[in-house]
């Protein structure tokens, strides 16, 4: 299978932008002091990034996964999209079936 120039050409102008965003981030990490990180932390820590409200974590085959109580927005940590990715459909099937109302 071969991979398309426009293709190829996204996906390197995506990452250039990913990275580039990133280093900006880093650089604003880097100024904020240690208790500037102590108190995001203890303010936003298990709360909806979109919403504020609580998330609810729900442990599926080793994946932990936060659901919004609110917005119902689902949130995955590092490397838990890789490991959604991998289910089988049925693996997915059930995954959603446990947030199904
Ligand atoms: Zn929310």
């Amino acid at each position: 299978m071969s991979v398309k120039p426009s293709e190829a050409e996204e996906e390197y102008f995506a990452r250039q932008e990913y990275e580039r965003k990133k280093k900006v981030e880093e650089e604003k990490h880097g100024r904020l002091a240690e208790e500037e990180r102590k108190r995001l932390k203890d303010l936003h820590y298990m709360r909806c990034p979109k919403c504020g409200m609580e998330l609810i974590e729900v442990n599926y085959k080793g994946i932990l996964v936060d659901k919004c109580s609110e917005c119902e927005g689902i949130w995955l940590d590092t490397g838990e999209l890789e490991s959604v990715s991998k289910l089988e459909k049925a693996g997915l099937d059930k995954l959603f079936s446990v947030f199904r109302r």
